[in-house]
């Protein structure tokens, strides 16, 4: 039987040696939650695990579903971004770390085709404006005429075409399979996911609180909600409109039998941009010859919107492809995917706290071209989580409300 006298002995010692414990462990790791698994959620869990933090990741549909923006086959990842030099920045960045994704993992997901923009007007200053970008950050990349291009690429029709450019380093990247990679690293390096969803978002002025789907609610210190087109549903007054879900289409069309001209390396990522903007992608993990318009279609809701494919696209398309792939004319049609944009008023990221709720950080605004971008984006809002830093004004929300 222990004294009353050890006892109180042992109870001095204790609680000191405990706080010499604790001392040597440092500060507890800040608990986040992360809602939502596409790109952007994803590789920001993904970040702040390998940084120290307990991490929750959940999805109400899984890592890259069928109806998230970043749940297609592919999505390209280039470097040309026009003006906007912090965009060539965080696409070298994300770059970097796809590569490095590949080099250590047991999956790949980038494929390094190149990107071929061919400019359709005079003005071509989307492309050319990015140039000096490029050479400050050793992107490599040639500029030609259209008679060139023709040479090069002979089963591409050149007319009309007013001037070339070809990225070496863009290429494409296996989308949705790399959103459930992610989200199995997390788990493997020691996250949490779960398959769940959020329901409410309240907050009792001191702490939110997060309802879920199953009754239960989610605790945490900190909170990353990367929800893609759904993010005006739960912030219907932070966010509401400045997002909104418009109908996006791509269709693969079959190439025929034991041709390569039409799959890398005989051929890159393409985008033609001139009055429209429309790109495709070889290849696709042999699912056939990707193209797609970039221009914004009807709103869609991306619960339960329709995702048969429409007629006219595919006219619309083939039309384009007698044009541009003239050997392609007859391709039949081998699929087609129904997605969403979820774009911003500007066309910019959303990356910021929310105003009422200061541990509460929203991501999303990707706007057709977010996925890239993942990685980089990841990292940058895994630091700011973690230091409780400035958003930066550039994807703040403050920039709409200056709009009015
Ligand atoms: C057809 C098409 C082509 C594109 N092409 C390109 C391209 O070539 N290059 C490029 O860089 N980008 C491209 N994009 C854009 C890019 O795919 C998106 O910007 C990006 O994937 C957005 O990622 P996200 O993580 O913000 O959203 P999402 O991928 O939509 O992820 C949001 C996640 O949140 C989950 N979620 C939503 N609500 C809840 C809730 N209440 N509770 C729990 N979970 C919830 C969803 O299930 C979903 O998984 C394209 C998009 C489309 C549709």
């Amino acid at each position: 039987m222990v004294s009353r006298r050890e006892f109180l002995k042992s109870s001095v010692i204790l609680p000191a040696s405990a706080a010499v414990a604790a001392r040597r462990r440092g500060p507890a790791p800040i608990r986040v939650a992360v809602i939502g698994a596409g790109a952007f959620g994803g590789w920001t869990a993904l970040h702040l695990r390998r940084a120290g933090a307990e991490v929750t990741l959940v999805d109400a549909w899984g890592p890259g579903n069928a109806r998230a923006s970043s749940g297609g086959e592919t999505r390209v990842i280039r470097t040309i971004y026009g003006p906007t030099r912090k965009y060539v920045e965080m696409a070298a960045r994300a770059l970097t770390l796809w590569r490095e994704w590949d080099r250590n993992g047991s999956e790949q997901f980038y494929r390094r085709t190149g990107v071929l923009w061919m400019m359709t007007s005079a003005d071509d200053s989307y492309a050319r404006q990015s140039l000096p970008f490029l050479r400050d950050l050793k992107l490599e990349y040639e500029e030609m005429d259209a008679a060139a291009g023709a040479k090069r690429w002979p089963q591409i029709s050149f007319d009309s075409v007013t001037k070339v450019y070809l990225e070496h380093e863009g290429g494409y990247l296996l989308a949705r399979h790399a959103c459930d990679a992610v989200a199995r690293e997390l788990v493997r390096i020691g996250g949490t996911y779960r398959q769940v969803a959020v329901t409410s978002v309240r907050s009792d002025g001191q702490r939110p609180e997060i309802g879920l789907s199953d009754g239960t609610s989610l605790r945490a210190d900190r909170y990353v909600f990367a929800c893609g087109p759904w993010l005006g549903r739960i912030f219907p007054d932070v966010i509401g409109s400045r997002v909104q879900s418009t109908r996006q289409e791509v269709i693969y069309f079959g190439t025929p039998a034991g041709d390569d001209r039409f799959i890398e390396p005989r051929l890159p990522v393409w985008v033609e941009a001139g009055d429209r903007f429309i790109y495709g992608i070889p290849g696709n993990l042999h699912r056939g010859f990707k193209v797609a318009d970039d221009g914004r279609g009807p709103a869609f809701d991306p619960t339960d919107g329709d995702r048969t494919p429409s007629p006219d696209l595919e006219r619309a398309l083939r039309a384009f492809l007698t044009r541009r792939f003239p050997a392609l004319t007859e391709a039949p049609v081998l699929g087609a995917e129904v997605c969403q944009y979820e774009n911003s008023p500007d066309g910019h990221f959303i990356i910021d706290r929310h105003p009422a709720m200061p541990d509460v950080w929203i991501a999303g605004g990707g706007s057709g071209h977010g996925y890239k971008m993942g990685p980089a984006l990841g990292e940058l809002l895994a630091r700011q989580v973690r230091e409780d830093g400035s958003p930066d004004p550039f994807f703040a929300l403050a920039r709409f409300v200056a709009r009015g």
